[in-house]
């Protein structure tokens, strides 16, 4: 449409930015992207959940993401001492895929971003947007051609709504002033790529390995299998802990493998021969999700933690419902964005949330390594896991903190007498 060449601007070609963008365009919208990075560029998120591949299939990339050859994952498995917890995503609760990816995100985001691209959306890569204005009849940005020289002045580009898919950029966050203190303490991930060579009989290349360090308790380990034999591999904890005092994140990083005997034995072998790296304080939040001409999707909005991999997840979930509210509106509805979109979307944010506090205090923790929980528990627990937080026919999603409070009373054996049936809950 020459009347309206930017309908919709996306900040941002991550996986949010890409879903949205695609779902938009397939619906007869015109969308632009501006990416202030040239593709394929690194970034942290590499294990995905299965509930995410439903909008992968939506937005038409199902295909293309398969012929990439990412190394298949199919759930979650847990250690801890010699304890060992596997769960299953194809033993789930909720409908939907059980199977998923773990992928090299410079990858996969390029995987998604040509296939947005494909289906006739514009990306603008190495255009970086600086400034946003929405208080004129129609919202405009200024966007930097990064490629133009430092003293090129920005162009404004003039649109009907903007999606904010710019992650940690923050970019409307920032310029709108919506930062809101979570409520997460502050944690420091270090993390490195390595040549694993792992040949332990009991390591799934097919499921994250989450690891507990033996003595503290809060510190923990990614280690996600790629399909080329390589690994990425991190450990996250509280931020006075993590970041070394001199500077050493490789040293640090292979200290804390080091202190954990089974992620030591399972690594014996393993060529640590790329740098590693680190980021700190990621859990973020905002005041509101949505305003006039405006919504925030993924990372740009809410980040948690990364321990149950859900980043991609809600990014695309969010994605998703944006376009569908955004479709409306365009089409004349007049939606109400704070219950087609804020509210949905965060019942299952704040599901994830209960969990990964529980994760941190103890509770959820007891849970995955609860050795006689039934099989229907462990299914709806694996529900939760493959990302399905927002299906409230799960009463561990429904009621989150209630339930989770009374399983874990069971599993610290508060009815031990009793067995462990859904009746008990
Ligand atoms: P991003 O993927 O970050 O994309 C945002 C894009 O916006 C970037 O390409 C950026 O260049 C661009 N941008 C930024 N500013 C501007 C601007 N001003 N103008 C134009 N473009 C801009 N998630 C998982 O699902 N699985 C995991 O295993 C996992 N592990 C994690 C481990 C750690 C330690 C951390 C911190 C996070 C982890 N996450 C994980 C979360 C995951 O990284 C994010 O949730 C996910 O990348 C969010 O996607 P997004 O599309 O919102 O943003």
């Amino acid at each position: 449409d020459m009347q309206d060449p930017h309908e919709i601007v996306v900040i941002g070609a991550g996986p949010a930015g890409a879903i949205a963008a695609a779902l938009l365009q397939r619906r007869g919208h015109q969308v632009t992207i501006f990416e202030r990075q040239r593709f394929p560029r690194f970034s942290i998120g590499e294990s995905l959940l299965a509930h995410c591949l439903e909008f992968v299939e939506e937005a038409g990339m199902m295909d293309a993401v398969r012929a990439a050859g990412f190394q298949q994952k199919n759930g979650a498995a847990f250690a801890w001492g010699d304890r060992y917890s596997a769960f299953d995503f194809r033993e789930k609760f909720s409908p939907g895929p059980g199977m998923t990816f773990q992928v090299l995100r410079s990858r996969f985001d390029q995987v998604l971003a040509d296939e947005a691209a494909r289906q006739g959306v514009r990306i603008h890569y190495e255009h970086e947007v600086v400034a946003a204005d929405f208080d004129g009849p129609r919202p405009w940005l200024q966007v930097r051609d990064l490629k133009a020289g430092a003293d090129a002045a920005p162009r404004r580009v003039d649109t009907r709504f903007v999606l904010d898919a710019s992650g940690y950029g923050r970019v409307l966050a920032r310029l709108l002033d919506l930062e809101r203190p979570t409520s997460l303490p502050p944690r420091r991930a270090i993390f490195t790529h390595i040549e694993d060579h792992i040949d332990a009989a009991d390591f799934d290349r097919q499921k994250i390995l989450i690891s507990v360090h033996p003595e503290h308790e809060d510190v923990w380990f990614w280690t996600i299998p790629f399909s080329n034999g390589r690994c990425s591999l991190g450990v996250v904890g509280a931020e006075e802990k993590i970041q070394p005092a001199d500077g050493d994140l490789m040293g640090a990083l292979r200290r804390w493998v080091e202190g954990t005997p089974n992620l030591r034995r399972i690594l014996a072998r393993a060529a640590w021969d790329t740098p590693a790296n680190t980021i700190g304080g990621y859990s973020a939040s905002v005041r509101s999700l949505h305003g006039q001409g405006w919504a925030l999707l993924g990372n740009a909005a809410e980040f948690l933690d990364p321990v149950f991999s859900s980043g991609v997840t809600i990014a695309m979930h969010s994605a998703k419902l944006a376009a569908e509210c955004l479709h409306r509106q365009l089409g004349g509805e007049t939606v109400d964005w704070e219950a087609a979109f804020a509210t949905p979307l965060m019942r299952g944010v704040q599901c994830f949330r209960t969990y990964v506090q529980g994760w941190y205090d103890g509770s959820f923790r007891d849970v995955v390594f609860y050795e006689q929980a039934q099989p229907q528990i462990r299914a709806m627990i694996s529900s939760i896991l493959a990302g399905y937080a927002w299906d409230e026919a799960n009463p561990f999603v429904a009621e989150h903190e209630r339930r989770l409070r009374m399983l874990a009373e069971v599993c610290r054996g508060g009815f031990r007498d009793r067995p462990l049936s859904d009746k008990a809950m």
